[in-house]
């Protein structure tokens, strides 16, 4: 593979990596497909319309160090031609090539991943696409003040992320050529026109202008700083955090955001970078303006005062997340490390303020050991003592722990059905919910010994919202 490349080219300005690709594969007379199926390291099969994570996040799915090698082109040069330098301000640089994280929510309904854009005239003048041509917020080339466009002005169809005939701008359809100056109208709108050539500004300044500024150690604050800065902009720049003054983001999203500041050790700024825009465009500022806002102290101490008294239930995959509505008050259990108990009756997990630091988190571990550490493992096909093995967590707690993944369907099918216990609509639950109590541990002993039935499917049926509910509210 290393000497496919007789002819060597280098990226053009503002082109998009998998541009590059297609010019440089069509000069070489190189099926494209054959470059990104020997290079990725993910699929098994490669498909063509998986080709856009070129240009969005590279590294996560392609061998780029082994691309930089066969082009000639520098590495850099080369994670440049895509998004990977917005994608680095805003998450932890080793999670983006993590396979199995998705790319964070920064870039989502940000990019169009199935149609290619372009201009008609650039493409006349110099044949390439650019990568700010894929984002949905920029509709206009802002160098002819014409809309840009997906379709063939010939067949009327819209062209594909990547194909041979693109190379040499024909349609992949009926072979017409995609350039032409003077095919579409020019438009007039001065308003469309300015935001057009700001947000495109704005996108390239965007990681030089937080590169510059980020160089700090701890990432996890850094995260929250921006996070802080988007929602005091949000708030109109008030003095006095209140969370009813936010404007401009759903509700839904305002606690997502304020959730993840209670984070202990964020791992990515969660916030789209088009609302992020649309914010900035709303409020009138640069993202130069944006990273040098000054937080007032007065700011900061009432959000930190708002977040720690923010009683919200934190359970991923509950249908009441970031919702109180399901969450009731725990009277008859007192704890030496949280305050504030409370449980929620739609995924029964309990919460509660650390005492240290009033921080508002889960009281036990089903999220971040039964959720994040086991689940996983499950459906990696690990069996139960395996894992006790790997993670020095106690068979028993393991047991409990899948007990309650499966009782709330967060494994795959295949377990899923294999951990559920097979009687479940005949249990009878008269005799559980007449000796449930606090202590754990004696209504299991109990309940195991009097239905004759394993610890694990024991768990199952102590886990049900209703009998949990009855536990603790009573
Ligand atoms: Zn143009
Ligand atoms: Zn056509
Ligand atoms: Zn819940």
């Amino acid at each position: 593979m290393e000497n496919i490349f007789t002819i060597r080219i280098k990226p053009k300005n503002n082109e998009c990596l998998s541009s590059f690709l297609m010019r440089l594969c069509d000069q070489n007379k190189v099926h494209i497909m054959d470059l990104l199926k020997s290079n990725n390291k993910f699929y098994k099969v490669y498909n063509l319309s998986s080709t856009h994570q070129l240009d969005t996040n590279p590294k996560r799915v392609f061998d780029i160090k082994k691309i930089s090698l066969i082009t000639g082109v520098l590495e850099r040069d080369l994670l440049n031609c895509s998004l990977n330098s917005i994608l680095n301000v805003m998450c932890d640089r080793v999670l983006l090539e993590e396979i199995t994280h998705s790319k964070g929510s920064f870039l989502n309904g940000v990019y169009n991943i199935k149609f290619r854009y372009f201009c008609p005239n650039c493409l006349a003048d110099n044949l390439y696409y650019k990568l700010e041509w894929q984002l949905k917020d920029i509709t206009i080339c802002i160098r002819h003040n014409v809309l840009l466009t997906s379709t063939c002005s010939k067949c009327g169809q819209q062209q594909p992320y990547t194909h041979t005939n693109l190379a040499s701008g024909h349609c992949f359809n009926c072979d017409n050529t995609l350039c032409s100056k003077l095919s579409t109208e020019l438009i007039y709108d001065d308003s469309l026109i300015r935001k057009n050539v700001w947000l495109s500004q704005q996108y390239k300044n965007f990681s030089a202008i937080f590169s510059s500024e980020t160089k700090s150690s701890d990432i996890s604050n850094i995260y929250k700083d921006i996070l802080i800065k988007f929602i005091y902009l949000c708030s109109n720049k008030v003095d006095i955090f209140k969370s009813e003054d936010i404007k401009f983001i759903s509700r839904d999203y305002k606690y997502k955001l304020l959730n993840s500041l209670k984070v202990t050790k964020l791992e990515s700024v969660d916030i789209s970078i088009s609302i992020l825009f649309k914010v900035l465009w709303e409020c009138k500022i640069t993202v130069e303006n944006f990273v040098s806002l000054e937080i007032p102290s007065s700011f900061s101490k009432s959000l930190l005062d708002y977040l720690q008294n923010l009683t919200v239930c934190l359970t991923p995959w509950c249908q009441h997340n970031n919702s109180n509505k399901m969450l009731f008050k725990i009277n008859n259990v007192k704890s030496k490390t949280h305050f504030n108990l409370h449980i929620c009756i739609c995924c029964s997990v309990k919460f509660g303020n650390k005492r240290v630091d009033k921080v508002w988190e889960e009281y036990g571990d089903i999220i971040e050991v039964g959720y994040a550490l086991i689940r996983p493992l499950v459906n990696a096909g690990f069996s139960i003592v395996d894992i006790s093995r790997k993670t020095s967590i106690s068979r028993y707690k393991v047991d409990k722990m899948v007990s309650y993944l499966t009782r709330f369907n967060l494994f795959n099918e295949v377990i899923n059905n294999e951990f559920t216990p097979n009687f479940i609509d005949s249990f009878d639950y008269s005799y559980i919910m007449k000796v449930a109590s606090t202590n754990e541990n004696e209504t299991i002993k109990k309940c195991k010994k009097y239905y004759k039935i394993t610890k694990r499917e024991t768990y199952y049926f102590f886990y049900n919202p209703i009998i949990q509910k009855l536990i603790y509210t009573n």
